[in-house]
């Protein structure tokens, strides 16, 4: 007599186990992955004027090419979710569109602009990702996109130190984490080759230089620069329906032929290059007392992780410190790079595909080559 309620029971809950199963089948799948899409500047930034022909600046085009995109995504692609940091002309900071990438761990970033140049001959579209700067031109369009923030209400506040103008400021950017360098470049190809084959834009190609919004996204990043609005033809290209219809369709197939195919076959992101990034200025700096030493950096994250996280692989000695409103988690206290850059190889053959060395001069983490600067003074 005492089993018949505990069958009862089970019942109700194998009906249960039935019905969320059958819900689950016709509820639409979550989706499998996220993308931000950036228009550049917005509001009280227009971004660059153009040819100063029309009323219409760099924010109006960014946003309506940026807006298709979003839209053929989300037309073919359900299994894809958009995430748009502007969806008018509102003024999101560099700061708030990355907190948005971030706080969605969002798997990719593209950011849209439109280029500008003193010569109106200038003309052609390229892509961007992370890194230091190897040519002038590269650093002039970082300056002039970075500038955004001059728009902000106390920037200086809220871009300790980083100045956009300041060619050092690259140099410490140059030393962030990259693990998504790879992919970014990937992503970065792909664009490009569509701009090029299928839109007839000539090709400025993938180059790296240090742009806030996609130094400091946590996922594949790329910005991108749809062509010269100082250009008359370009500017009326990018003006017109066709020109963003193929702008976006490009951005678009590129996004989709790439990327998500990829992720659906569930390849990994490639592991970074060997090499740290190349620096190719060396503050040196001669200062009484220092602490230097150096540390293997295993992850970045938006939030703290729990000791048992799996991106720390049950390395519950790893240290974390906060930089730029990122968490980033370090392992070992090296006195030299050399040392650190053993235990950097022996973490990477052991999963951590990412880790990189990091220098600190006590808690403040610093250049890599102001610590050479610091640990070996006799080195020119
Ligand atoms: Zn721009």
């Amino acid at each position: 007599m005492k089993q018949r309620p505990k069958v009862a029971k089970q019942r109700v809950i194998a009906g249960c186990i039935a019905l969320v199963t059958l819900c689950a089948a016709f509820a639409p799948a979550p989706p499998t992955l996220t993308v931000v899409l950036d228009a550049g500047h917005g509001g009280k930034d227009p971004g660059n004027l153009g040819t100063g022909r029309y009323s219409t600046t760099e924010k109006d085009i960014t946003l309506d090419v940026t807006l298709r995109i979003g839209q053929y995504i989300e037309e073919n692609l359900p299994e894809v979710e958009v995430i748009y940091t502007r969806k008018d002309n509102s003024f999101p900071g560099l700061r708030d569109r990355v907190r948005i990438a971030n706080e969605a761990q969002a798997d990719l970033f593209i950011s849209i602009h439109c280029d500008a140049f003193d010569n109106a001959g200038a003309r052609g579209a390229g892509t961007y990702v992370m890194g230091m700067h190897k040519s002038e031109e590269s650093l002039r369009v970082a300056m002039r996109e970075n500038a955004s923030m001059f728009s902000e209400e106390g920037y200086e506040r809220n871009y300790d130190g980083f100045d956009p103008n300041d060619p050092d400021t690259y140099i410490a950017l140059s030393l962030r984490q990259n693990v998504n360098l790879d992919a970014s470049l990937t992503l970065g190809a792909a664009i490009q080759s569509q701009f090029r084959e299928r839109v007839g834009r000539k090709d400025r190609g993938v180059k790296q230089a240090g742009f806030y919004v996609i130094s400091y996204t946590t996922m594949p990043s790329a910005l991108v620069e749809l062509g010269f609005l100082t250009n008359p033809d370009e500017e009326d290209f990018l003006r017109s329906e066709s020109g963003k219809a193929y702008m976006a369709s490009a951005v678009y197939r590129a996004f989709r032929d790439t990327y998500l195919a990829a992720r659906k076959e569930d390849t990994p992101v490639p592991a970074p290059p060997e090499e740290d990034v190349k620096i190719e200025k060396t503050p040196q700096r001669v200062e009484p007392k220092h602490d230097v030493w150096f540390g293997v950096q295993i992850c970045t994250v938006g939030e703290p992780l729990k000791p048992d996280s799996p991106e720390l692989r049950g390395r519950t000695d790893a240290k974390a410190y906060i930089r730029h409103g990122m968490h980033k988690y370090i392992l070992g206290h090296h006195p030299t790079p050399e040392a650190a850059h053993e235990a950097k190889v022996a973490l990477r053959a052991d999963g951590f595909d990412g880790a990189f060395v990091v220098a600190f001069d006590g808690e403040d983490q610093i250049p890599m080559s102001q610590a050479r600067g610091m640990t070996n003074p006799q080195t020119p």
